[in-house]
């Protein structure tokens, strides 16, 4: 069949077809045979695909129709066709028992060689023609080079489209690593440290730079901030000398910002001198400030628990190691990182808590629920402390506790604090009951006090009223009397008034705390009418002059309030100075007790009513003293007078709930404001 499939027609043969006829008529078993021992023999990579088990024959059997088949083409001179088709498999991966990538130069050079033995093999048998002989060979030697030629120019395609495929993935991934350098902010470079060479840096770099390229390690130490230039320096210098790979973190400055870049580099060396450096370059601004952070807020938290003494702790119950912060152990006593394990721990507990420790945790771990217990330990320097202790039960996915974590409290001081306060309380509680007693006595022996200065006074008025009776009559009856007895007498008269004033005064000052509570609405209006009525006479005469504002109703006891106004205004008309009139003012004004230094309530509302005078004033440094019991400022021979007066008005002031204070100028008169609550 002639050969019209292909352009080619280099496979096309006049003598071959003759002689494949007699091999395949004669000689097909030998010229399988001679094949496959060659291929045995040579070695031929393809045959480890094949399964070469069994006898010789038995494997000659195994291929016997390939080889028909091929001779067969060889007649029929369709060998292009043939090849064709199978070259067409090979790239097509189609090939039985072998993928395309299997077959390697070695066989085709091999397989053509040994096909070309096997054909020259039979030769001599087939003719004795040297003429016909000769062209044979010259038409096995054309079909062996067209084989070669074919089967190589495939194979080559074959790897070519590899290589393309294999060039395509490589530019994926230096793509690919370009991106994840864009991703990671980390660009590498190959320095040329020979000075022949480019050096090369991937994009990254020059975006992690600021730079559109490279003028030199000089130029670029100029970016390195100066601290840290010379630890760079220092380390590129290590890393070329053959020391340690070159890696530095360093603070690098461009166009107004600050980075911290980490670069790492390997130097490789020629000949014992280094010829380039491989490495990478990474911005690690973000992740230093993080860590920066990080470690800033672990040192708040170590400074948490030192401030709080509170610290924590993690038990690995199956190791028996307990894991304890810095805080816990010096509150423990321990040294800084001391291995702890859960024996050690108990040992420290005082003997006494021991118990109470071991109930605590038997009920986590058989509970599973957390606990909190207070007990102590003696620390190694023989110290005791007080732990206040939280823990929690970690339970693995089985459920089963593996760890026990939580805090431990230095309470020492809280606790020795409370037991303080507690004793404190203690005998704040014996005092107060004392004090109480105390009251209770003083109130009963106030009251027999009162009850005896009220007899007494009472009793005492008469014999004084028959002093003074007899006196006057003996005074006035007796007319022998020596001009100093009637002095004696005069006196005794005179010392029996001011006794008699005594004991009213002190009658009424014990009197002013028997009636308590019994409130009732008080014109003061009418109360100042009543006093103006006392001093008609004065007024009448011009030596007394009131000027007062209106003045409001309040919730009082009448008589002692009547008796407050009295007091104070009789002060004024006593203490007037001499030879002038004495000039009264009251006024009245409703005050905020936040307005009050010395009101407690500073919601309560007070009355203000101000009694000034024009007399003789006192320094004002008495101010408080006028009002304890018999002060006076003023001798008994110039103003009469008990020094009771006033404290009788303070009394009767603090029965009302309210205050009373005295201002005064010597010489110029004396103003006392007395706050009596709006609602008593
Ligand atoms: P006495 O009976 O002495 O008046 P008081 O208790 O009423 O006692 O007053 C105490 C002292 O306060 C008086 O002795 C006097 O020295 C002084 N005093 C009281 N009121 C006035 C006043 N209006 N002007 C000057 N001094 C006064």
């Amino acid at each position: 069949m002639p050969d019209n499939c292909t352009n080619n027609n280099k496979l096309h043969f006049k003598l071959l077809p003759d002689y494949a006829t007699y091999l395949l008529n004669n000689k097909l078993r030998e010229f399988v045979k001679i094949q496959l021992g060659l291929m045995i023999k040579m070695d031929v990579p393809i045959l480890k695909y094949y399964d070469l088990r069994g006898t010789e024959e038995q494997l000659v059997e195994q291929f016997l129709s390939s080889y028909t088949t091929f001779l067969t083409s060889v007649i029929n001179n369709t060998l292009n066709i043939t090849l064709n088709e199978t070259l067409k498999k090979w790239v097509n991966n189609q090939l039985p028992n072998i993928s395309k990538d299997q077959l390697v130069i070695e066989d085709i050079t091999f397989v053509t060689y040994i096909r070309k033995q096997a054909f020259f093999n039979f030769l001599p048998s087939y003719t004795s023609d040297v003429k016909l002989a000769l062209d044979l060979v010259k038409e096995i030697e054309d079909y062996s080079l067209e084989l070669v030629a074919r089967s190589l120019k495939t194979l080559m395609e074959i790897q070519q489209e590899k290589f393309n495929e294999v060039n395509e993935t490589l530019k994926k991934h230096e793509k690919g690593l370009l991106e994840a350098q864009e991703i990671a902010s980390f660009g590498s470079f190959e320095w040329d440290l020979t000075g022949n060479e480019k050096s090369t840096y991937t994009p990254q770099v020059f975006k992690i730079f600021e730079m559109e390229s490279t003028n030199g390690l000089e130029d670029f130490l100029n970016y390195v901030h100066p601290g840290d230039r010379e630890k760079l320096q220092a380390s590129i210098d290590k890393a070329l000398k053959g020391g340690d790979d070159y890696e530095c973190e360093y603070r690098f400055r461009r166009n107004g910002k600050e980075k911290i870049l980490w670069t790492k580099g390997v130097v490789n060396f020629i000949e014992k001198k280094p010829a380039s450096m491989v490495g990478t370059i990474m911005d690690i601004t973000d992740r230093h400030y993080i860590l920066q952070r990080l470690e800033r807020n672990e040192e708040l938290y170590k400074q948490a628990q030192k401030l709080t003494h509170i610290g924590n702790w993690i038990w690995d119950i199956e190791t028996g190691i307990i894991k304890y912060s810095d805080e816990l152990l010096r509150i423990y006593g321990l040294k800084p990182n001391e291995e702890m394990t859960f024996d050690k721990a108990i040992k420290l507990v005082h003997p006494n808590d021991l118990e109470k420790m071991h109930e605590a945790l038997n009920y986590s771990l058989t509970t599973h629920k957390p606990h909190e217990i207070e007990f102590r330990v003696i620390r190694p320097d023989g110290d005791e402390r007080i732990i206040r202790r939280h823990a929690e039960v970690l339970l693995d996915e089985k459920g089963k506790p593996y760890k026990l974590a939580g805090t431990g409290q230095d309470i020492t001081k809280e606790v020795l604090l409370n037991n303080e306060i507690k004793e404190r309380e203690k005998q704040l509680a014996e005092l107060n009951l004392s004090l109480e007693q105390k009251n209770i006595a003083l109130e009963r022996s106030n009251k027999e006090l009162t009850s005896f200065s009220y007899v007494a006074s009472h009793d005492l008025q008469e014999p004084l009223r028959k002093i003074k009776t007899f006196s006057n009559l003996i005074l006035e009856k007796e007319k022998n009397l020596s001009e100093e007895g009637k002095d004696c007498f005069g006196r005794i008269i005179i010392s029996a008034g001011r006794m008699q004033t005594l004991i009213e005064d002190l009658l009424s000052f014990s009197r002013t705390q028997l009636f308590e509570n019994t409130l009732k609405p008080v014109d003061l209006n009418n109360v100042l009418n009543e006093i103006r009525i006392l001093h008609s006479e004065t007024i009448k005469e011009g030596r007394l002059v009131f000027n007062i504002s209106n003045l409001p109703v309040i919730n009082a006891i009448a008589f002692q309030i009547q008796q407050l106004f009295e007091n104070i205004i009789s002060n004024s008309i006593k203490y007037s100075k001499p030879g002038q009139n004495t000039e009264i003012i009251i006024t009245c004004q409703l005050v905020n007790g936040e307005q009050l230094s010395f009101s407690n309530d500073k919601i309560k509302k007070y009355y203000k009513i101000s009694i000034s005078d024009n007399g003789i004033g006192f320094d004002q440094k008495y101010a408080d003293k006028i009002f304890e019991i018999f002060q006076r400022l003023h001798g008994k021979n110039e103003y009469s007078g008990t020094g009771i007066g006033l404290s009788i008005c303070k009394k009767i002031v603090e029965n009302h709930k309210g205050f009373i204070i005295a201002q005064s100028k010597l010489n110029i008169g004396s103003t006392f404001d007395i706050f009596l609550p709006q609602e008593n």
